[in-house]
């Protein structure tokens, strides 16, 4: 070919692609956001839910995204309609990555955990969005599978050793590779039951926590279920930030013989910097990151190579958008993720996790978390669990919808006042910080 011809040609490619771009759009005008509407439901069973619907200005065309907070749900829903929503009406949605910028620094100040809901509901509605219109599953967009399926981590509880372990052997049956053993509930193996121990005269007479007990009891736990299950199923624990830092050194090299696959929340995230010290000493694999709302906490983290699983909640950290790219510096690093999946968590928020664990490098295990009947009729797509794996499908976009009508059935309810859980006292009434 000649130079002139190929020069020719050269001129005649960004018409062309315009044309392409034309038929892949279908020819329709650039999209707009034309109403954004918050869908809030208890969903039956007293969940804080509260979902975004991005409705665009091509008929029939939204997407559906999560900003579930089980503490503050009212505040979300207040923020969206009256700050947020006047913001992106009007916005292209298919600028995602624009859109997420410059509504992570709308309000000025960012990272906090009420203006990260709405960003992560807005950026994982953009995403069904994009992958409606491309006909194609969300993970397609970000890089197709980069495996063939997502591990999940069940939960395994018990009042005593032994029915731990049937309780984990029960898991293992139904084909999950990944058990995650905790004993007698939140802060169990550290509780000193009602009205017992040195207590300060007319001081709290609940359940408290001591932490020497708990460095006792759950290692026992462990050597129980290695001598029972052997070292083939790969066991998780929880510890809820309960330690101080030392105590925690020396509960992790105590888990050191059990081989675990994660001790999570080691410490509260007012002492992430403990965490480097601890990994000098332990081979114990650490994650953490569910109580994590801003990079500055990841991101030291990873790059120190400090935690070996990283464990935000999407639906906390900015959605999509940030996970992907959260996953990308575990990449580099060598650390894995573990995005966190508690049961106030709704099935939106499970399938974004999804398409980013399917199609990331750097997985490690999402947790799990199931839904009954009620939430599969009223959310046509929500993922199902089988045999240790989460099953989305291969619909386009995120592969979820809401059925309105039904969730308007099931309205929030405000959350009774007083302690809840994040108030474990210790014996003198102090408070153990979560
Ligand atoms: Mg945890």
């Amino acid at each position: 070919m000649r130079r002139r011809d190929l020069l020719a040609g050269a001129a005649a490619m960004p018409a062309l692609a315009a044309q392409q771009y034309a038929s892949r759009t279908r020819g329709l005008p650039r999209l707009t956001i034309k109403e954004v509407k918050v869908i809030p439901t208890s969903a039956g069973r007293g969940y804080q839910w509260v979902f975004v619907k991005v409705i665009t200005s091509e008929p029939g065309l939204y997407g559906l995204g999560s900003a579930s907070n089980v503490n503050a749900a009212f505040s979300v829903i207040n923020l969206i309609e009256k700050h947020y929503a006047p913001f992106w009406v009007g916005k292209d949605p298919d600028r995602i990555e624009d859109l997420w910028q410059s509504t992570n620094v709308h309000a000025y100040w960012r990272n906090s955990m009420i203006h990260n809901n709405a960003l992560s509901g807005l950026d994982m509605a953009l995403w069904d969005i994009k992958g409606k219109r491309a006909g194609m599953p969300v993970y397609d967009l970000l890089g197709g599978k980069a495996r063939d399926g997502v591990s999940l981590y069940a939960h395994a509880d018990g009042r005593d050793m032994q029915q731990v372990e049937d309780n984990v052997r029960k898991y293992m049956e139904e084909g999950y590779r990944h058990v995650r053993a905790q004993m007698g509930g939140y802060g169990g193996g550290g509780m000193i039951a009602p009205g017992k121990g040195s207590r300060p005269a007319s001081g709290f007479q609940g359940a408290v926590f001591d932490e020497d007990l708990y460095v006792d009891t759950i290692p026992k736990l462990f050597e129980h279920l290695r001598v029972k299950l052997g070292r083939e199923v790969k066991l998780l624990h929880d510890v809820h930030e309960h330690l101080t830092p030392t105590m925690a050194v020396e509960f992790a090299k105590r888990m050191e013989p059990y081989h675990m696959f994660f001790v999570e929340d080691i410490l509260p995230p007012e002492q992430i910097d403990w965490f480097r010290e601890i990994k000098k000493v332990t081979t114990t694999p650490l994650a953490m990151g569910e109580l994590f709302t801003s990079p500055r906490e990841w991101v030291p983290l990873i790059s120190e190579r400090a935690i070996d699983f990283v464990r935000n909640r999407v639906s906390q950290t900015g959605g999509i958008t940030a996970a992907k790219k959260t996953a990308a510096l575990c990449e580099a690093f060598g650390v894995r993720t573990a995005w966190q999946e508690g049961g106030d968590n709704d099935p939106v928020n499970q399938l974004a996790a999804y398409h980013v664990d399917y199609s990331i490098a750097s997985f490690g295990i999402q947790e799990e978390n199931h839904f009954p009947p009620l939430v599969h009729e009223m959310m046509p797509g929500t993922a199902e669990l089988k045999g240790g794996y989460l099953y989305g499908n291969d619909a386009p976009g995120l592969g979820i919808d809401i059925n309105e009508a039904t969730a308007a059935k099931f309205p929030l309810q405000p959350p009774p006042g007083g302690d809840t859980w994040t108030t474990v006292r210790g014996v003198d009434g102090g408070l153990v910080k979560p």
